[in-house]
């Protein structure tokens, strides 16, 4: 089942407007080039038809070369996940 939107409803198609819950998955090997994928999962409520569902957010790379291809495009260094506040 391909989703490109995380925030639609499964049932309805209705956007949902924020996560009620999310959580980060940690891949346990690095990659070739020595980074960690960290995957940042959400759960989902329907404002308008109650389904509930969880989808992949996105997916961070988190390593020494990540660091650098961001310093590279003037990024910060640090990564920040905005959804982590809404965490209780
Ligand atoms: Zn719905």
């Amino acid at each position: 089942m391909r989703r490109s939107d995380p925030f639609k409803c499964i049932r309805c198609g209705e956007r949902a407007s924020s996560p009620v819950r999310t959580w980060t998955l940690t891949s346990p090997f690095p990659d070739r080039e020595g980074r960690l994928t960290v995957t940042v999962m959400g759960s989902f409520v329907c404002s308008s038809c109650g389904a509930t569902w969880n989808a992949v957010i996105k997916k961070i790379k988190v390593g020494e070369a990540a660091g650098e291809e961001r310093a590279e495009r003037g990024e910060p260094y640090v990564i920040t996940i905005d959804l982590e506040e809404l965490k209780e």
